[in-house]
């Protein structure tokens, strides 16, 4: 099975109260597409960098099965970035600057080799250049599931409430799900935006575990406690390529496999969040993701006898 992912291969400066990073290497598709090759091969990445992207990071994806057909190279003009400052707490951050660059003007296409792939991540981009992806597929993948942010809520919410009609799954942090819906109950919030457009959605409340909402079904998924959480940032972005890696390698999107497509999802972020940028994701095995998933297990599991 394949799997699309769509998102920013970007530049991040980040601070938090452990440290501070120069620019580094980020973006929703890196996150996206580095957690999502531990599970699906190909996964067929579409991007744009500009000449500043380093050519090391993208010999790097191609080994580990990720497609770059579809990411366009900008010659004269800069990668996307990012800065942000996170606050003591690490579970809110204020973003310091969005240099949009390259995405200014980033009208992706779909490359011949890309069509019928069965699952399509749209990571955190533009409402319109979403769209545009689904737009351009000769075939409806079996799955289609899309993250996005405030940026986006602020800037192009007519565009975002148009989208969310064409996806089957949005995936957002409760901070997100408040902003879009203007409830402050979590539930009544899930029941609004099931209203809007997608049949699934998930909202992830970072060290509190993620929902996941269908119908009237609700699965709830802690977070693995952790000791030190060191940079937090890209970790939404490697739950839901881990998420979707699950969903694609295994082609079922039944309810049930969707519960140990959340566990994966937050194994992985879990991952994440251990170093800065996506460090800590490009030298994670096979032996340890399994081993995580168990502690996902462990934690969870009990019996009880109700009398
Ligand atoms: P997350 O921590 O999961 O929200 O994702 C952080 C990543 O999102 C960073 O690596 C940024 O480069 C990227 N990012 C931040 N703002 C935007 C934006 N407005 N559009 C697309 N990507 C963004």
């Amino acid at each position: 099975m394949s799997l699309i992912t769509v998102g920013t291969m970007a530049f991040d400066a980040i601070e938090t109260p452990f440290g501070k990073t120069d620019k580094i290497v980020g973006g929703s598709g890196v996150y996206v597409a580095y957690a999502a090759s531990n599970f699906v091969k190909p996964v067929q990445q579409i991007s744009i960098i500009g000449y500043d992207f380093p050519e090391e990071e993208l010999a790097e994806m191609r080994e580990r099965g990720v497609w770059l057909d579809g990411v366009e190279v900008v010659k004269d003009k800069k990668s996307f970035f990012w800065s942000g400052r996170y606050h003591e707490d690490m579970n809110s951050r204020d973003t310091l600057a969005t240099d949009l660059n390259v995405l200014a003007d980033f009208d992706p296409s779909i490359p011949d080799s890309y069509q019928g792939a069965e699952f399509l991540m749209l990571g955190n981009l533009a409402p319109k250049v979403q769209l545009n992806v689904i737009q351009e597929l000769n075939e409806r993948p079996k799955l289609i599931a899309m993250d996005t942010m405030n940026f986006w809520m602020e800037s192009a919410m007519a565009d975002l409430k148009i989208v969310l009609k064409y996806v089957d799954m949005l995936i957002i942090n409760d901070a997100e799900a408040k902003q879009l819906t203007g409830m402050y109950s979590l539930v009544k919030a899930a029941k609004a935006i099931l209203q809007m457009g997608p049949k699934y959605l998930i909202i992830k409340k970072g060290e509190h575990g993620a929902l996941l909402f269908h119908g009237n079904e609700v699965f709830f998924a802690p977070a693995l406690p952790l000791e030190d959480v060191f940079d937090p940032t890209g970790a939404g972005d490697t739950f839901a390529g881990g998420f979707m890696g699950h969903i694609a390698k295994t082609g079922d999107i039944s309810f049930e496999n969707m519960k140990r497509g959340i566990i994966v999802g937050s194994a992985m972020a879990s991952f994440c969040v251990e170093k800065f940028g996506p460090s800590r994701l490009k030298e994670v095995t096979k032996e340890e993701i399994d081993a995580r998933i168990q502690q996902f297990k462990d934690l969870v599991n009990f019996e009880i006898e109700l009398t």
